[in-house]
């Protein structure tokens, strides 16, 4: 399917509404029935028809039919939020007694919901070091059902070898999941490599303006169908169609914005290069990384993020960089139009670092901004840092 037939009519069928441009937001709960054979019609097949928004609703429809298709995948579900997303794709396949292998250092609540709530409901989580396929192969057991992806994964960025993992999984029938975030669905297609479930916070680059929270799981029309029935429909997390509508419009700009991120994080991060106040950059696009031609084989472009170690050598330097910034903001997240910093400094508490990351790394998303207006940004805050 060409990408601006997904992005710009898939879905939409504006016949239906006025021959409006821009899709509805059916703002409404309740969808009625004519007679008694129709209700009975619409019970039986929930999944797939419109009844009750906290099951389908026409504008979050539309946004599921484009992410499936950019996925590569028949059919997605949309959540109330990234996290949501993971937890009911978790969730769909796993019982008490069951055993999951997840990479280590996934995104926090996702490790959240692997070391501390599956446990709680017996099922057993090892973790491993991803960067070596193998060590799912080895770490499973006669009740591993899911091996758990997120490449590259948050903050340190170490890939998984993604079509190595899903040949370990399909022989012994265990499914996969990725959290699929941090590539966006333009640059990495996981299910094309085997994998079963592909998640993303649609809150990152899917929304890309930093107004909207959403979540989506994609795969086959059976997967989605048992998660509908079962863990979207009891939880209950559903898309708001306003939320829905803005992510939709977020769709309609996303190669624009990616290739505009791809290209300034580059000359940023060349920029950062040359600099003695940064002692690494930890970027899987670096041909010195590790893992450089995993990351080319793999994925299609480099994306927004990345981490720096600054070569400072106390908490108040970094913090003096970190606040210099006059046109980064310090913030969560990333995908949107801004960029942003996220400094691990900020989880030191009470002379206690809450975090096993040592101090002096800081994660970048470059944004939409002119990159001399970002450049000179960090060049100030580094006349800073030293004093
Ligand atoms: C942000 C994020 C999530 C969670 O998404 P929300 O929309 O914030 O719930 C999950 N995984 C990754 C990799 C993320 O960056």
């Amino acid at each position: 399917m060409d990408l601006s037939y997904i992005l710009n009519e898939l879905g939409e069928d504006r016949a239906t509404y006025f021959n409006a441009v821009a899709p509805p937001i059916i703002q409404s709960s309740n969808f009625a029935c004519r007679t008694v054979a129709e209700m009975r019609f619409m019970l039986q097949h929930e999944a797939e028809v419109h009844f009750y928004s906290r099951g389908n609703n026409p504008t979050v429809s539309m946004l599921e039919q484009k992410v499936a298709a950019l996925e590569g995948t028949e059919h997605a579900i949309a959540f109330g939020s990234g996290i949501a997303a993971v937890a009911a794709a978790v969730l769909s396949q796993v019982k008490a007694g069951d055993h999951v292998v997840c990479i280590k250092k996934p995104y926090t609540w996702t490790n959240k919901l692997m070391r501390y709530f599956l446990p709680r409901f017996g099922v057993e989580v090892t973790m491993v070091d991803g960067t070596d396929a193998r060590n799912f192969d080895l770490a499973s057991k006669e009740n591993t059902v899911l091996y758990y992806l997120e490449s590259p994964n948050s903050f340190t960025f170490e890939l998984q070898d993604i079509a190595r993992v899903t040949s370990y999984a399909k022989g012994r029938n265990i499914c996969t999941i990725i959290d699929n975030s941090f590539a966006s669905p333009l640059f990495q297609n996981p299910a094309a490599m085997g994998v079963d479930l592909v998640v993303h916070s649609a809150t990152k680059y899917i929304g890309g303006h930093s107004d909207a929270m959403g979540g989506i799981v994609c795969g086959t029309r059976e997967r989605i169908n048992r998660i509908f029935e079962a863990e979207f429909m009891t939880l209950g997390a559903v898309l708001s169609p306003h939320d829905a509508w803005l992510l939709l419009r977020g769709l309609r700009t996303l190669p624009l914005r990616m290739e505009r991120v791809a290209k300034t994080t580059r000359q940023v991060v060349a920029y950062l290069q040359q600099r003695d106040e940064v002692a690494e950059i930890i970027w899987p696009f670096l041909p010195e990384h590790p893992q450089y031609y995993l990351a080319k084989k793999q994925m299609r472009n480099n994306t927004g993020q990345f981490t720096i170690r600054l070569a400072a050598e106390s908490l108040e330097e970094v913090e003096r960089f970190c606040d210099s910034l006059q046109h980064f903001l310090m913030a969560a997240s990333w995908g949107g139009y801004e960029s942003l910093i996220f400094p691990v400094a900020a989880s030191y508490r009470d002379g206690n670092f809450r975090s096993s990351m040592p101090f002096t790394l800081i994660r970048f998303y470059i944004g939409l901004e002119d990159p001399e207006y970002l450049i000179k940004d960090l060049e100030q805050a580094f006349t800073k840092m030293k004093r």
